[in-house]
């Protein structure tokens, strides 16, 4: 019975924090654990259970001063000098050392962020591959050399920043960092990160388990809130590159402070992506990509398919598909094999979702599924979303134009494909967008037709290492996890040599 469950989710949730919570949780500044300079501290909660899973030092300016000195030393005293081969080695091990306890990190995610063990383990073997990936391109560096005139040899290298701001969001709290780390370490920078205040663990473990593998002050980590932790770290005058991800607004924010000192930025923002199912799909196939589209990671995906774009002939036939598929999927304790969707991060964040939920109805929406949160008295303390697909909405609609961040789809249909695209493109994100057709040619030109920075054909919500990862229009600035983010974590210098 819901009792017994309930009581089974809480003693499963207290043994696994009991073994996968890091012991310190402290600022990680210089190699050392430091409490924050205020003395206070803030909890995060599992939204699992609504228990308190533990308290984290709340960093302020003074603590991000500190974290930037101790990289600057890190930089001009150990960094810097340390060989390609060297820093290689260095994210080999660092990728090595999360496979070991790659399962602790997965169960911790779980607990910290509430998505399913299934989907954690994915984000980890990515976070160990990323690692590897830029470990591998570390030695892959090279310069040009130009052509000018006979009297001279132009050529150029790429340098390193020194010490590089980031900021990271919530959704995949070690992933992200991972994102961030792997480039700008394989650069030669050394770092001040600030996770995101709902998930901070993850993080504090990885400094814990490297401990002995990164050099003292090469990574610091500040946990804390924005306005307090965030916002000094993006308008300090010694970070020379600042990289973001996080919400439109905030990264609005953050370009702004970042203007005051010139100081290069990425950012990696919100989306609204389209999903665009032509008639010749396969049907089974596009339901299971639909699906993964919108509800991997309980749609907590800066890159979900939000807005569904299915053809006219094929509309009643997938709608019915999907919504049994929808209605298939188990709701429940993150840390089940079983479970396909878990609970949101925050109360905060099923509060946003649900506002908007009350929005598409107050429009008039009609919900094909889904539209409240389970009737489960097992998940009541828990920050749960049923799956929902909403259908007959206005494009023009708040729910449509912005961010839901939840598991909830739009449905739209089409028969005219340059009526489509124009919709398709008609919100002021770009980040990515879905294509699923059986002919070649028109998947090619369909990916040419949107803008936005990553269009997936025939899967969806891929990221391997290697792939540009990173948005058009307002869903930010830069590339991440591919080659090109090097190329973002360094500064090009020519040098001109007369031969006179
Ligand atoms: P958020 O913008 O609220 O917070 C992101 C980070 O910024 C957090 O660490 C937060 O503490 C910090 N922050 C908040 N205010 C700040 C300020 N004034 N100055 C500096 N830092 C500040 O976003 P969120 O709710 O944590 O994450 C969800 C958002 O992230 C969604 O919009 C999602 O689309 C986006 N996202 C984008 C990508 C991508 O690659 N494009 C990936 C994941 C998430």
């Amino acid at each position: 019975n819901s009792g017994e469950r309930k009581s089974a989710i809480k003693e499963r949730h207290k043994q696994t924090a009991s073994e996968v919570i890091p012991d310190n949780r402290q600022l990680y500044i210089g190699g050392g654990w430091e409490p924050s300079s205020s003395g206070e501290s803030f909890e995060t909660t599992d939204p699992t259970t609504g228990e308190t899973l533990a308290s984290v030092s709340a960093g302020t300016a003074k603590d991000i001063d500190r974290a930037v000195e101790a990289a600057w030393d890190a930089y001009d005293e150990v960094y810097s000098d340390m060989s390609t081969a060297k820093r290689q080695a260095m994210l080999t091990e660092i990728a090595d050392v999360i496979e070991e306890h790659s399962e602790a990190f997965a169960r911790l995610e779980s607990l910290d962020n509430g998505k399913p063990i299934t989907e954690a383990r994915i984000d980890i073997d990515l976070v160990t591959d990323h690692f590897r990936y830029f470990a591998g391109i570390a030695r892959a560096e090279e310069g040009r050399t130009i052509n000018t005139d006979d009297s001279r040899h132009v050529q150029t290298i790429r340098e390193p920043y020194g010490v590089v701001g980031q900021i990271i969001p919530w959704n995949f709290p070690l992933l992200m960092a991972a994102w961030k780390l792997a480039p700008a370490l394989s650069a030669g920078n050394t770092v001040v990160i600030k996770p995101a205040e709902e998930t901070p663990l993850s993080i504090l473990k990885l400094m814990e388990v490297t401990e002995d593998v990164i050099p003292d002050g090469v990574v610091n980590v500040v946990t804390g809130f924005g306005p307090e932790a965030g916002e000094p770290l993006s308008k300090h005058p010694d970070i020379r590159k600042l990289a973001f991800t996080g919400s439109t607004t905030v990264g609005s924010e953050v370009m702004k402070s970042a203007a005051e000192h010139i100081t290069d930025v990425t950012l990696e923002l919100g989306g609204k992506s389209p999903l665009v199912i032509f008639p010749d799909a396969d049907l089974e196939q596009a339901v299971e990509t639909t699906i993964t589209s919108i509800f991997f990671n309980t749609g907590e995906c800066c890159c979900a398919g939000s807005r569904l774009f299915v053809h006219e002939d094929i509309k009643d036939e997938f709608l019915d598909s999907l919504t049994d598929a929808a209605e298939d999927l188990t709701i429940d304790d993150p840390l089940l094999e079983s479970t396909d969707l878990g609970p949101k991060v925050t109360a905060e964040q099923v509060e946003r979702t649900m506002s908007y939920i009350q929005d598409a109805e107050a429009e008039g929406a009609a919900f094909v599924t889904g539209g409240t949160q389970p009737d489960d008295e097992a998940l009541s303390d828990g920050c749960f979303v049923a799956p929902t697909l909403i259908d007959g909405i206005d494009h023009d609609s708040d729910p449509v134009q912005e961010e839901i961040f939840g598991p909830v789809q739009e449905v739209f249909s089409w028969s005219d494909y340059d009526e489509m695209i124009e919709l398709a493109n008609d919100v002021d994100y770009g980040l990515a967008a879905g294509v699923l057709t059986e002919d070649l040619t028109k998947a090619h030109q369909c990916a040419r037709d949107i803008e936005a920075g990553n269009i997936w054909v025939n899967t969806y919500n891929d990221f391997p290492a290697g792939q540009p990862f990173g948005g058009y229009k307002q869903s930010g600035v830069g590339r991440e996890i591919g080659q090109e983010a090097v190329e973002h974590y360094t500064q090009t210098k020519s040098i001109d040599i007369s031969l006179d």
